[in-house]
């Protein structure tokens, strides 16, 4: 009788332990869903893929075909495995190789109400055909919820949050500013891909840019600067949710990643947060597929 009790007690803990790992394995699961891989990031050119493991978006595609399939296939991403093309905004640097890949792979493309004439009209008939636009509101594409939210940039502009299994990630780039209302709607995201386009002094002194480009870029509708850039992570950083940040769009011309970096760590010292403690920084490239941030690591 007492073996049989000992037994039922030993399986009973047996059951319970396998009950208790596969209940961590499914918590693990379902937040380790979402994740985010800059494919290329710059002046020169944008495309970053979003995924889970059931549906793959891209987010811009501003660089050649041949290339973009070239750095999914490094990742193991087939370009029919892509559900959309999400397109932020009209600049050449985010939509050159959206025709290409879309007519090729016959992936949906969406925008912006607001963008989507001017896009189009870029695009040319044969993607028409393919567009989606949307007024603000979220939407679905395969298991993802996309919430798009509007930046100041010179041109109508979009950032998106990605949501899945209780994940977040979120991106902007091509925003002359971030005010308190942005943060607030991105602060629960667990990553961030946020633009750290110059460094202000660089972008002053430069002799190849015109003043009229200087100012335009310098602008509330142009695009934020290292320092902008570690405000705003700072402010997300103390908001105890957001804790992987990568730095994305940095002008070859007035910036380079171990600056943007340093103007991001600075910032966060003045609250003693740290990189690789208190948060995780990488700098997305423009000639190398990133490292892949997952939401719930
Ligand atoms: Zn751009
Ligand atoms: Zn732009």
């Amino acid at each position: 009788m007492v073996q049989v009790y000992y037994f039922s007690i030993k399986t009973h803990i047996k059951s319970s332990a396998v009950s208790f790992l596969l209940f961590r394995f499914s918590l693990y699961n379902t937040y380790t869903v979402l994740s985010i891989t800059p494919i290329a990031s710059g002046s020169k050119g944008n495309c970053t893929l979003v995924r889970t493991e059931n549906t793959s978006v891209l987010v811009d595609i501003g660089i050649p075909l041949f290339y973009v399939e070239e750095c999914l296939q490094k990742i193991n991403v087939a370009p029919k495995e892509i559900g959309a093309v999400l397109v932020t905004h009209e600049h050449g640097d985010h939509i050159g190789g959206v025709r290409a890949f879309a007519v090729k792979y016959g992936t949906p493309v969406y925008a912006s109400a607001s963008a989507a004439s001017r896009i189009k009209i870029k695009l040319g008939q044969t993607v028409s055909r393919r567009f989606s636009q949307f007024q603000g509101n979220d939407f679905f594409v395969g298991d993802i919820t996309v919430s798009p939210f509007p930046l100041c940039h010179d041109v109508p502009c979009t950032g998106y949050s990605f949501l899945c299994g209780g994940e977040k990630i979120s991106m902007l780039t091509d925003a002359g500013a971030v005010d308190d209302i942005l943060l607030k709607r991105i602060a629960d995201s667990d990553a961030v891909l946020i633009e750290a386009n110059h460094d202000v002094d660089m972008l002053k002194a430069s002799k190849k840019y015109p003043a009229v480009l200087k100012r335009r870029i310098l602008s509330s509708q142009g695009h934020l600067s290292n320092a902008v850039c570690g405000a705003a992570i700072l402010k997300l950083a103390l908001g105890g949710v957001a804790r992987r940040f990568i730095l994305a769009h940095l002008s070859m011309e007035n910036n380079y990643p171990e600056l943007a970096l340093s103007a991001v760590i600075s910032a966060l010292s003045t609250h003693n947060l740290k990189d690789g403690r208190d948060v995780y920084l990488t700098v997305a490239e423009q000639y190398k597929v990133g490292n892949t941030v997952r939401a719930g690591v």
